[in-house]
């Protein structure tokens, strides 16, 4: 047998938290509150079908190799999106990736090498904590509230730290958070970004959850205050995707940075899939071009938010006084703590006993140490199975308080 030694960073890794829990999914009649799945259900399987028709008007493009950058019309139609959100873009700034995640993990590549300080928001978004912890980054905690970042505790962390601890980068979810559906308001956007041009480092802006706002509660990205705020000197590097506003077996992405990180992402890409596949990119143009994105996504705008006020009224009526939560106001997520200390892994192993399943609080905190919270998803069920999941969840949630 071959017994080559794997790089430090491989040596031991662990997975994704979240994929681990696939086994579990496999249990007859378990109700799932655990992944972050968009809703099949409101997939717009016939303009996809439509838009996958016409990929092949221009065959030789869809089965070709295409531009690292991404395909002109997909870039083009990225640049509208992005302005319809309140961005100012033309094609040219867009990047196209291989899903979002692509994008941060080329930033992590052009910016990370071992011991670089990273400020992350926290409770993170795991797939974020696991590309920085392979790139050994200096990961540091910065928390949030039921407004999102904490910008002044971040004020304080940074006038405290020593200059050689301030971060290259901080990465974000300001609009209904990944994991805790929370909401920045314009105030400490705009709070924010003058910290980032005040100590000099770059705000990671991810982006997939903020079209899906309820009741017109969004705000425009971060970046759109950047631009205000800074012009050129934006200190937001923006990433997005289609994958919850699509579909996310597309794989399409988009970053939006100054030339010089693009170029380099660019050159990142280039060595890891050289081009995001020009089917998907096509098919994604077709579809954004057909003019049904509006109404599809107002359609899961309305459904989410159908599905997240079950999931919070079941919630008061099956655990009434064990549950801490705020009401998100767009996204895919709900994030729980307990009045009282609970013994987690009990209740992980009762809940799975029971028939539900939840993603536990560990897997968002990079530094450990905390554990009393999960994060339910209220996108793929139905109101039905979230009121049935809820009660799973009431009789697990019974009994398993650690005695004080
Ligand atoms: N960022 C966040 C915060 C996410 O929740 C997800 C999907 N779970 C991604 C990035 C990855 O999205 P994509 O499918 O575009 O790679």
């Amino acid at each position: 047998m071959v017994a080559v030694e794997f790089t430090s960073a491989f040596a031991n890794p662990s997975g994704s938290p979240i994929r681990e829990l696939f086994p579990y999914l496999s249990k007859p009649g378990l109700i799932s509150f655990a992944g972050g799945y968009p809703s099949p259900s409101l997939f717009d399987v016939e303009g996809l079908m439509d838009a996958g028709r016409r990929v092949f008007d221009d065959p030789a493009a869809a089965l070709q190799y295409g531009a690292t950058e991404g395909m002109p019309a997909l870039r083009e139609a990225l640049a509208q999106l992005s302005v319809v959100r309140g961005i100012s873009c033309e094609p040219d700034q867009v990047l196209v990736t291989t899903g979002s995640q692509q994008a941060f993990d080329l930033l992590v590549r052009i910016f990370v090498e071992p011991g670089t300080p990273v400020y992350l928001e926290t409770p993170a978004y795991p797939a974020a904590i696991q590309a920085l912890r392979l790139a050994g980054a200096a990961i540091h905690e910065s928390p949030v509230d039921a407004d999102g970042l904490d910008v002044e505790r971040l004020a304080q962390q940074l006038e405290e730290a020593a200059p050689a601890d301030r971060p290259k980068l901080l990465y974000t979810v300001p609009s209904f958070s990944n994991p805790c559906g929370t909401l920045l308001p314009q105030s400490r956007r705009e709070a924010l970004v003058d910290l980032a041009l005040r100590y000099g480092f770059f705000i990671v802006e991810d982006d997939p959850y903020g079209e899906l706002s309820f009741d017109d509660a969004g705000v425009p990205p971060l970046y759109a205050t950047g631009q205000n705020r800074a012009g050129e000197d934006n200190p937001v590097l923006y990433l997005s995707s289609l994958s919850k506003t699509v579909a996310p077996a597309l794989r399409v992405g988009w970053l939006l940075a100054p030339p010089d990180v693009r170029r380099r992402c660019a050159i990142a890409k280039q060595t890891s899939d050289l081009c995001t596949a020009p089917v998907a990119q096509l098919m994604a143009a077709h579809y954004l071009n057909s003019g049904r994105y509006p109404a599809n996504l107002g359609r899961t705008c309305a459904e989410y938010q159908r599905r997240m006020s079950a999931m919070v009224q079941a919630l008061r009526d099956e655990a009434p006084d064990t549950l801490k939560f705020v009401e998100p106001r767009g996204g895919m997520f709900l994030w729980v703590e307990f009045e009282q200390k609970m013994d987690m892994s009990r209740l992980f192993q009762s809940a799975v006993e029971n028939g539900v399943l939840y993603v536990p609080g560990a897997a968002f905190y990079p530094l450990g140490g905390r554990d009393q919270a999960m994060r339910l998803s209220y996108a793929t069920p139905t109101v039905e199975q979230i009121q049935e999941g809820a009660r799973r969840l009431g009789r697990a949630l019974a009994g398993v308080a650690v005695p004080s």
